[in-house]
């Protein structure tokens, strides 16, 4: 049984020393326990939050433990009543092959209504952030402009088709002309912005015509300088992530840009999605009717084998992935 601790707190950008690769035995069961083999691991920009040792919304990860996070598995033995061998879950446990763990820990997945690495993207907790964030505090309107920023990855890419189905204006801004032509050939947003490119300040003032009436900031900093400087009046910030700050060593503030807020009378506001919780299977239910009408669309990006999480975790700072990006540590 491999497992990947968290060897020490990075600086920065985390690297290969962040991280140690160790066997171990599985631990025997108790009862109302469970033995579960990991399929599908999730790798999320969040956790490198908890790599640091601070006060947040979220324990840091303890140092030389193993690292926990989305995972899709397979039940191999069952000692509590509502699990049997072969049942596929959901729950939150280790970078392991495989794991012990109580049956309240653990949701059901049904593999026939959906893909199972779902329950980790679409169908799953980005999806989830998208859809909240979206409705709940960007309340979308038809005709409205809806920027979205880490427009390709799992969140940004389900907002930006959520808001065309409210019928708005859609613009992505996303890291690679890949991703942009990804965005606008297969998911159907009405402009892409490469922020990478010199000219991309120009371009999405060009893009925006009449403002921007809703921005879902998935990344923070200079984008979003350049995102806000166009906001109208009454606009909505849902304030989801900011990638873009995760791995800076001192803090970078920017220009300041409350004025533009203030005399714009913006909405802008932090939340995570647990703070949705309650309302999980009425978002789940909607994001999974999409799904089937084939109106919501989604990709993977797959990695595979537990031993290259790290190296799956890293490529979400250098944007290798277009959707969710997952690693694939056995066959379901
Ligand atoms: P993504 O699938 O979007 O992967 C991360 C992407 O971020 C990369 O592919 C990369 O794309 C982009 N990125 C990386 N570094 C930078 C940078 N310096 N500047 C701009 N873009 C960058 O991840 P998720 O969809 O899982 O998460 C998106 C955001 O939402 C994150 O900030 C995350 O923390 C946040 N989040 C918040 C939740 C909440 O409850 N509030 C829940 C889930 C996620 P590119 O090539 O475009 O640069």
């Amino acid at each position: 049984n491999r497992r990947i601790l968290l060897a020490e707190r990075p600086k920065g950008m985390p690297n290969q020393h962040t991280f140690r690769l160790e066997e171990m035995a599985v631990p025997e069961l108790k009862d109302g326990e469970v033995l579960i083999r990991t399929v599908y691991l999730s790798v999320d920009p969040y956790m490198r939050g908890r790599m640091n040792d601070g006060k947040s919304y979220i324990p840091p990860f303890p140092l030389s433990e193993v690292l926990t996070g989305g995972i899709v598995g397979q039940v191999v033995t069952s000692r509590a009543d509502r699990f049997q061998s072969g049942d596929v879950v959901l729950g939150m446990l280790g970078w392991q092959d495989y794991s012990v763990a109580r049956a309240d820990e653990l949701t059901l997945i049904n593999p026939e209504l959906a893909p199972p690495s779902t329950a980790l993207g679409v169908l799953g907790m980005p999806g989830l952030t998208a859809y909240f964030g979206l409705m709940d505090i960007g309340s979308p309107k038809t005709g409205e402009t809806v920027v979205v920023s880490g427009a390709a990855g799992a969140v940004g890419s389900v907002v930006g088709q959520i808001a065309k189905i409210q019928g708005c204006r859609v613009v992505g801004i996303a890291g690679s002309e890949e991703k942009c032509r990804y965005l606008t050939e297969e998911l159907g947003f009405d402009a892409v912005i490469d922020y990478k490119a010199e000219t991309w300040k120009e371009e999405l003032k060009q893009a925006c015509p009449d403002g921007i009436d809703i921005y879902f900031d998935n990344v923070g900093g200079e984008v979003s300088d350049a995102v806000i400087s166009l906001i109208n009046p009454f606009a909505r910030i849902p304030l989801c992530g900011q990638i873009a700050l995760y791995n800076l060593e001192k803090s970078d503030i920017g220009p300041r840009v409350q004025p533009a807020l203030l005399v714009n009378r913006v909405l802008m506001k932090g939340f995570i999605v647990s703070d949705y919780s309650d309302r999980f299977q009425e978002g789940l239910a909607q994001l999974g009717q999409w799904v089937s009408q084939g109106k919501l669309r989604y990709r993977e990006n797959m990695v595979e084998g537990l031993e290259n999480a790290p190296d799956a975790f890293l490529g979400l700072f250098r944007g290798e992935n277009i959707g969710k990006q997952l690693v694939k540590v056995s066959s379901l």
